[in-house]
């Protein structure tokens, strides 16, 4: 019997939490994302069951999901204040603690692959703005024309976002049922855990504002020892709260299990800032762990235990 056909594989996604409300949510779109969801799991999974690495899975993953216009990451992200787009990726090994990540790119199609392209190309870990376009220019990334990432939902959230005068996530616009940041994790059967996400950040944001998601320890994490994890929310207090890091400290330093660590992190330390969102993760055992302190999160995992399911509100 091939050894490796007991060891454990999983996956898990979201698509971004928030004020996700079923009576906002059509039958339609609630299937459409749903769907999503579940089609960027099985890009993932198909991997993994193929024994590719964790890398290569939530690299899948999160491509299928930035391209889908639902989700506030590559095509369907938000405006900044300006009016254009902003888009802020990271994706990280556990293995080697390797990591790449980018911010403020207009132009390259799918930034999750850029940031792999940054740990894998590149001795730098972050490159951002003008500096991340001429890198993806000569790495020969898939450029598209800005106006590529534009949906006319994202143009009227802006322009409500602008009456409010303020900064909003994109899943906490009332008025709209779009949604938000992407990020997979997985495990693959060498035991190899990986982490990536991916965003358009905040609608109306300012000042070349860049979020939790690309930064390295607050919305994207994995170590072997302990966790893979990726953050949806408020960036700003993700970052205070360094909420992937954190979770991955709980469990090497006090000997957490993954779910006692990102209960406390999610509903004791970031409560305590007032920050809002969620987070998926799963361990070098295959456990995952999906908590979130909104009323949703658009979230999907599978599991070689035979545990798989899609789900977006409390249930
Ligand atoms: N965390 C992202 C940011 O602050 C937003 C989100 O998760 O929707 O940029």
């Amino acid at each position: 019997m091939d050894p490796d056909a007991a060891s454990p594989i999983a996956v898990a996604l979201h698509g971004g939490s928030g004020t996700i409300l079923r009576d906002r949510l059509t039958p339609e779109k609630e299937r459409a994302y749903r769907t999503a969801l579940e089609e960027a799991r099985e890009a993932a999974w198909r991997l993994l069951a193929e024994g590719a690495c964790a890398l290569d899975a939530v690299e899948a993953g999160a491509r299928c999901l930035e391209d889908c216009p639902l989700f506030n990451a590559g095509r369907g992200s938000v405006l900044t204040a300006e009016g254009k787009h902003e888009l802020d990726a990271a994706i990280m090994e556990g293995e080697r603690h390797r990591a790449g990540a980018v911010a403020g790119l207009s132009t390259v199609r799918n930034p999750v692959s850029l940031a792999r392209k940054v740990m894998e190309c590149s001795p730098f870990v972050f490159l951002a703005g003008a500096g991340a376009e001429a890198f993806a220019a000569q790495q020969g990334a898939d450029l598209v024309d800005p106006g590529w990432f534009t949906t006319a939902e994202r143009l009227e959230q802006l322009a409500k976002a602008r009456e409010r005068r303020c900064a909003v996530i994109d899943h906490d616009d009332h008025e709209s049922e779009k949604t938000g940041t992407i990020g997979v994790v997985a495990l693959d059967s060498r035991g190899n855990l990986a982490a990536a996400t991916s965003t358009g950040g905040l609608t109306n944001k300012e000042y070349g504002r860049i979020g939790d998601s690309p930064l390295i320890g607050a919305g994207t994490y994995a170590d072997n020892a302990t966790c893979a994890v990726s953050c949806t929310g408020y960036g700003e207090e993700f970052i205070r709260a360094v909420v992937a890091h954190d979770i991955s400290a709980r469990m090497r330093y006090r000997g957490e299990s993954l779910s006692a660590a990102t209960e406390h992190v999610m509903h004791v330390s970031l409560a305590e800032i007032d920050g809002r969102g969620g987070l998926v993760a799963v361990d070098a055992s295959g456990f995952v762990s999906l908590p979130f302190n909104t009323t949703g999160m658009y979230r999907a995992w599978r599991d070689s235990s035979g545990s798989e399911g899609v789900a977006i509100f409390q249930e």
